[in-house]
């Protein structure tokens, strides 16, 4: 492996060398969707951002081991109505089954990372599927004194922690800064301290997802199954931990206190964080009405939207800005975005154009050389994407006679944006689907033309059997005086 690659650690705050623990493997553990409603815009962000490192990281040599869990149960959302579990409340008024509602919504967030063309993890387990694990290291945190029983459920407790470790390491926060405020915040019941989690919670009566455990019937707390389930997975210590900004306090913070409590010592080596997107520069919210869904970017179908937009001019609207910048989602921008994109696969499809000369007046080598310095730089993709416009130029002034090229530097350049857009960037080769379609469209063109010498032969069986199978496959016959049209 000689490619350098530079990562900035949230931990440390600081840009490094990214060294994995055991080269050529990577473990890398992202915090997955929480399923409880359609996958809007905000995951689409760690969805990509993640998604580019894992087919970099594929790319350079490294084999990952990709981790992202779905938070099914055990992270329970409370209605801001009634307070009541939202699984549960679904559920219940549809007379479902809590894992036919988390199904559904698992599968509506594999459907849309699908079209956005975001590879599925290595491993997506889920957070039910290892709720003995959790008990077990709720066990280990209580021998260890880390955490104490209450009432049924189980706490962390982070003034214990404070003694030995440092709470609040990840988010600079200070553990006697955050001990102090906290005393002013009213004592809950179960806690001695407002700031302590919950490891396990006593299921109330009537709470449908509850398992048995040493502490009575209930159910884990949210940011015990990652700690449970990254360790399970990728070991002790691990190369990669990402995730939203969001997700930094209390989640991941949480998360580092339970590792270290259960096994004295720190299991990430990297923390890697996105930043959040916004839209029409303000915060996505539900009480905003701008919590777009992702369909809903797909069929335009929602009041903010001017029109739909592809999955594609999502994903590349996404790249365009660095993973740890904030992005701000706005009808303008997505069109730019769109015409970008055009430009883009133009001008590869122009290369097909080009009629080699003896001698290249572009160099393909600094297209190449440039486009790894950006990937290198903690995932630089907005330059990165910049390089490969840089070369659309000179592609396009080849292609108007003011450049030149050989057939090798050529062949060189296919190859080198067939890496770069399509298995790198993820986005798909547009002139494939094309040729399908003109592919498709012949055939039906075919189909009927060979149905109007049928028919002008008075082989009738043969011209209705033609015009039936295409309607049985949703092909819209119109016959007119000189011949057919047909829509699809
Ligand atoms: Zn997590």
């Amino acid at each position: 492996m000689n490619t350098k690659f530079f990562i900035y650690n949230t931990l440390t705050r600081k840009r490094e060398l990214f060294e994995p623990l055991h080269p050529p493997r990577v473990g890398l553990y992202v915090c997955g969707p929480t399923v409880y409603g359609d996958p809007h815009l905000g995951h689409a962000r760690p969805a990509i951002t993640f998604d580019i490192l894992f087919r970099y990281f594929t790319h350079i040599g490294y084999k990952v081991r990709y981790v992202r869990n779905i938070t099914d149960v055990g992270h329970l959302e409370h209605d801001a109505d009634d307070g009541e579990d939202k699984i549960a409340k679904k559920a219940r008024i549809e007379q479902l089954e809590p894992m036919e509602v988390v199904q559904y919504y698992m599968n509506s967030y594999h459907d849309r990372m699908r079209e956005l063309n975001v590879r599925p993890p290595t491993i997506e387990p889920m957070a039910s599927g290892h709720i003995i694990e959790q008990q077990q290291m709720v066990s280990r945190l209580l021998e260890n004194g880390y955490a104490y029983e209450s009432n049924g459920s189980v706490y962390f407790d982070i003034e214990k922690y404070g003694k030995n470790h440092n709470y609040g390491i990840l988010s600079g926060r200070n553990t006697e800064d955050l001990l102090k405020s906290s005393r002013e915040l009213e004592k809950q019941a179960d806690k001695k301290n407002p700031l302590d989690f919950a490891l396990w919670k006593k299921a109330e009566p009537g709470h449908i997802m509850n398992w048995p455990s040493p502490w009575g019937n209930g159910f884990p707390g949210w940011h015990l199954e990652c700690s449970v389930m990254s360790r399970k997975y990728l070991g002790e210590q691990f190369d990669i931990h990402g995730g939203g900004m969001d997700l930094l306090f209390p989640h991941h913070e949480c998360e580092i206190a339970q590792t270290v409590g259960y096994q004295g010592k720190e299991s990430v080596r990297y923390w890697m964080h996105n930043n959040m997107v916004t839209i029409n520069g303000q915060k996505m919210g539900k009480s905003l009405g701008n919590a777009i869904l992702l369909e809903e970017f797909f069929t335009g179908n929602h009041k903010l939207l001017d029109k739909a937009y592809s999955p594609m001019t999502i994903r590349f609207f996404i790249l365009q800005a660095h993973y740890r910048s904030p992005l701000d989602f706005s009808n303008e921008a997505l069109q730019a975005t769109e015409k970008g994109l055009e430009r883009l696969t133009e001008g590869i499809k122009s290369l097909n154009k080009i009629i080699p000369v003896d001698k290249s007046t572009v160099d393909p080598g600094k297209i190449e050389k440039n486009f790894y310095e950006a990937m290198n730089d903690d995932l630089n993709s907005p330059v990165a994407i910049s390089v490969l416009f840089d070369g659309i130029r000179d592609i396009n002034s080849v292609v108007a006679g003011t450049d030149s090229l050989t057939d090798t530097d050529i062949e060189r350049l296919k190859t080198i944006y067939n890496k770069f857009v399509h298995d790198i960037l993820g986005i798909p080769d547009f002139s494939k689907t094309s040729e399908n379609k003109e592919l498709l469209y012949g055939l039906i063109d075919l189909l009927l033309k060979m149905r109007m010498e049928a028919r002008n032969n008075k082989d009738f069986k043969t011209s209705d059997r033609i015009r039936n199978e295409l309607e049985k496959l949703g092909v819209e016959i119109h016959d007119t005086k000189d011949g057919f049209e047909y829509k699809i």
